[in-house]
């Protein structure tokens, strides 16, 4: 037996090295990764540039702390803040931790205005992460069951609803932001309207309550614009993002702008590990080659190709609901759970993942080329068409 903890229902499979959108396992057979590691993997494996970035960085230093300067971090921060407009950028390791982060500030932000038990406006089918406070934050009864009692202070409303954050709004006063995934990733890549985001985002101004957008899933050039709620031209007060940001390399980060900036001084929050020299090189190395080898202009143009081939392969396929999601964040809806579809994949030699019960969900690397996409469709589609008629 393993004595490794029984947190995850894991396959029976294991990797020892991957080449690009490849990833083999220790038998040596080979696999297309369309999920890469759930969004992680953004340059996909193995990638010169981050290998060669991240050997020179190990040989000089690897961790000093925040009690002293960090360059990496400082020219992470100036990039992230070039990028997105935002203003301050605080480093921690994972999503949940930016999250974290996140609902600080927000209390923090409530209580310099004299909210004594300030509240923050969350969605239904949301998810924040796995700690205390992210997982009340989550919508998803699966999380959160049996780890009671919940962190209090979050007010549910349905997505992609504003006129029922407009009622929160009648009757608490105790709400002091609003927080939201632009596109629900683990809640089945569910893509709020960007009338809706540039709604709550005024209707936030009006009440000076933050604006918070996790964008820890569809951020970092995943839907072909550096951060999605970029696509409707709004800017939020606070941004977290972790996931594709360090290609594989252990990193979350909070940005503030507008009247979440300079919330937190020193003392309000802080990480061990935060934006290391290796974590922030990995970031810089990656956003550096996203950049350089226009993968952001991929993702879109990939997205829209898979999406495409996806339809015409399963027309008329009955139990196919819907094909959804922007960029290289795709989900694939059935008309019934297909959880099974994972290892039928597996054995193909095809990674995906299936979320929110019947939702295939494709989260390939920023690299995969036209073919790539091709391969893709030519094994999940009759993969797809097999399942629905058993
Ligand atoms: C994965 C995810 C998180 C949690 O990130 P961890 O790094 O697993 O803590 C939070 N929000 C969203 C939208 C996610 O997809």
């Amino acid at each position: 037996m393993s004595h490794v903890m029984n947190t995850y229902g894991r396959l029976p499979v294991a990797f020892s090295h991957g080449e690009g959108v490849h990833i083999f396992d220790t038998d040596g057979k080979r696999y297309l990764d369309a999920l890469a590691g759930i969004a992680v993997s953004t340059l996909g494996h193995n990638h010169p540039d981050l290998v060669k970035a991240l050997a020179e960085q190990a040989g000089r230093v690897l961790h000093t702390s925040n009690l002293y300067r960090i360059p990496a971090q400082e020219a992470l921060a100036d990039r992230l803040a070039e990028l997105s407009g935002m203003d301050e950028v605080f480093f921690a390791n994972s999503g949940c931790e930016a999250n974290e982060a996140a609902i600080k500030l927000a209390r923090y932000y409530g209580h310099k205005r004299g909210i004594a038990q300030p509240a923050i406006v969350v969605m239904e089918q949301a998810f924040h992460g796995r700690t205390l406070a992210t997982l009340s934050a989550t919508g998803n009864r699966k999380v959160q069951a049996g780890f009671e009692p919940l962190v209090p202070g979050f007010v549910r409303v349905p997505f992609d609803d504003l006129s029922a954050i407009e009622q929160v709004a009648k009757t608490n006063h105790d709400v002091v932001a609003v927080m939201l995934e632009p596109i629900q990733g683990e809640g089945g890549i569910r893509a709020a309207h960007l009338d809706y985001l540039k709604a709550v985002r005024a209707l936030c101004d009006a009440h000076e309550w933050l604006l918070i957008l996790d964008e820890v899933q569809c951020g970092v050039g995943r839907t072909g614009k550096w951060f999605a709620h970029q696509w409707a031209g709004i800017q939020p007060d606070v941004m977290t993002l972790a996931k594709g940001l360090g290609s594989g390399v252990p990193i979350g980060a909070a940005l503030t702008a507008g009247r979440a900036k300079g919330v937190f001084g020193p003392g309000n929050h802080g990480s061990t590990f935060g934006g290391n020299p290796l974590a922030c090189t990995a970031a810089l190395t990656t956003l550096d080659v996203m950049t350089r080898d226009g993968l952001l202009e991929n993702a879109s143009a990939r997205g829209a190709q898979l999406r495409e081939e996806l339809a015409r392969a399963l027309d008329g396929v009955a139990g196919v609901t819907e094909i959804r999601g922007d960029g290289l964040m795709i989900g694939v809806v059935l008309d019934r759970p297909c959880g099974a579809l994972v290892g039928q994949a597996l054995e193909a030699g095809l990674l995906i993942n299936v979320t929110a019960e019947q939702v295939i969900r494709l989260l390939p690397p920023l690299t995969f080329s036209v073919a790539d996409v091709t391969a893709l469709v030519d094994t999940l589609a009759p993969l797809i068409r097999k399942f629905l008629s058993a």
